[in-house]
């Protein structure tokens, strides 16, 4: 780890060690002062970091419960694919009584807020389906509060209506169902209610505890009645968070903007954010140059459970990461550069085949792989051109992709495309100068498309060329 935050490798450490006469193996614990010397040697300037940033980054101490107010709950629409989870989030948008200013475009930054007329507010996750709420939990981030679940009455219950059923009881968070498209003819909630209980969930009605509730998105109806059961099971839940302090958060979605530079959208989890902090995200920090909330509006202060957009970061973050207002810049920078190490150790480690892997590859005579590194501009191009890539893969070669991820193309990228002799193929993003030159030392091939079918052809063709002749 010390060789990691130094940049160095590790049998030099081990080495230096062993002539400062306190030989250690590379999985040994030294002291500090042990540390000290060892950086002296190589003539690094010394920085402590805590041992809480590298535990968990840099999440701050608990908050005393005097300091704790109610805050907004957090919802996700989950449901089958057609079911109307988009119309909901839609219709249930338009209940807002808080309107952006006149001529102000809806801005989708992955969550929104809606206010009633009595002032309550809640927060809804707009990125439905269930990728998006896995990969968050994936990367340790329950934001979700509560889920409500859309079945359609007609279609019943499909296999992605029973795929969220596993999720929200798989991260016990409590579950409304919205039976929805009621507007329909010869509309019937029962047949929902009674199936549901085939997969233990029971309704009020059936004598559960399962909130359930009859909406119809197009038609706008029941709207009321499942803003009101959302708050009665946020009331039970007692959700608090504390606004005086630095603000920590979530980044629910992060995108390159070719005008605007890197994007994230935060859902503040605690703390009140303003223009001029300094952060910590993810891989990457900055200053807060403007927040802009859902509905277009530059706002100077954002407070918890308040999803907004920062606009000043060095670079694109990951949905899930991490955020946290820190002091100072040097520690912004010291951070977030320590965990881009980390990221890149990782990675390379990820990227060696498992045993398992060399096992079978051995069984199976030889399956050979085509490693790649791909890097581009929205978390939708990227996730979609690695799908298509992986889905290329023959009986004799495969691609591998080692990292699918958004923004330019860093020396991180290279190094790791380095260690597997992959390319690395970037969709409207290029590479920035050092990348450039560490590749063009490290014979590192960029490849740079703007077409996902060139893009497929090319990858093809490579791989076709790999195998030799007789593919
Ligand atoms: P999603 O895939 O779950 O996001 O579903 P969508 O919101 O895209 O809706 C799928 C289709 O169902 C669209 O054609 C909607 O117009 C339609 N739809 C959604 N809600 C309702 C409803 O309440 N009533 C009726 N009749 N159609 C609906």
């Amino acid at each position: 780890e010390l060789a990691n935050r130094m940049a160095e490798r590790t049998m030099n450490i081990t080495r230096t060690l062993a002539r400062l006469g306190m030989p250690a193996a590379s999985t040994d614990e030294i002291d500090q002062d042990t540390a000290e010397l060892v950086l002296a040697e190589f003539g690094h300037t010394i920085v402590r970091v805590s041992d809480a940033d590298v535990e968990i980054g840099m999440v701050g101490e608990e908050d005393i419960d005097d300091h704790l107010l109610p805050r907004p709950p957090v919802v996700t629409i989950m449901g089958h694919v057609d079911h109307g989870k988009t119309s909901l989030l839609d219709a249930l948008r338009g209940t807002n009584v808080v309107k952006g200013e006149a001529g102000g475009i809806t801005q989708h930054i992955g969550a929104y807020q809606i206010t009633r007329k009595s002032g309550e507010k809640i927060t809804f996750l707009d990125t439905p389906g269930h990728e998006a709420f896995s990969a968050m939990r994936a990367r340790g981030a329950d934001i979700t509060d509560i889920v409500v679940l859309v079945v359609a009455w007609d279609d019943g219950i499909m296999p992605q209506t029973i795929e969220a059923i596993h999720h929200v009881k798989d991260a016990g968070v409590p579950m409304i169902v919205a039976i929805n498209k009621m507007d329909k003819a010869g509309a019937d909630a029962q047949k929902i209610r009674t199936a549901l209980l085939q997969y233990d969930v029971q309704v009020e009605e059936m004598g559960g505890e399962v909130q359930d509730v009859e909406v119809s998105a197009t038609a706008k109806t029941g709207l009321d009645e499942l803003i009101d059961k959302i708050l009665l099971q946020a009331e039970l839940l007692e959700l608090k968070a504390n606004p005086d302090r630095a603000a920590e958060g979530t980044v629910i979605e992060a995108r390159l903007d070719k005008g605007r530079g890197p994007l994230a959208s935060v859902l503040i989890n605690r703390g009140t954010l303003k223009t001029g902090d300094i952060f910590v995200i993810g891989a990457e920090w900055g200053k807060v140059r403007a927040l802009v909330d859902d509905q277009g509006k530059q706002i100077k202060t954002a407070g918890p459970a308040l999803p907004v957009e920062i606009l000043g970061l060095s670079g694109v973050p990951k949905a899930g990461d991490a955020f946290a207002v820190v002091e100072t810049e040097a520690r912004a920078r010291e951070v977030a550069s320590y965990r881009a190490s980390v990221e890149t150790a990782a990675r390379t480690e990820s990227s060696m085949p498992s045993l398992e892997e060399q096992f079978l590859a051995l069984k199976s005579g030889k399956v050979e792989t085509y490693p790649l590194v791909i890097k581009g501009d929205t978390q939708g191009t990227v996730e979609a051109i690695a799908s298509a890539v992986n889905r290329i893969s023959t009986d004799l070669i495969k691609a591998k992709v080692l990292l699918a991820g958004v923004g330019g193309i860093t020396e991180g990228d290279v190094s790791l495309a380095k260690a597997s002799g992959a390319p690395i193929i970037g969709f409207n993003v290029r590479a920035n100068a050092k990348a450039r030159e560490i590749a063009t030392r490290d014979k590192v091939e960029f490849k740079y498309y703007d077409v996902i079918y060139d893009l497929i052809d090319d990858v093809k063709a490579a791989m076709a060329g790999q195998l030799g002749p007789e593919m």
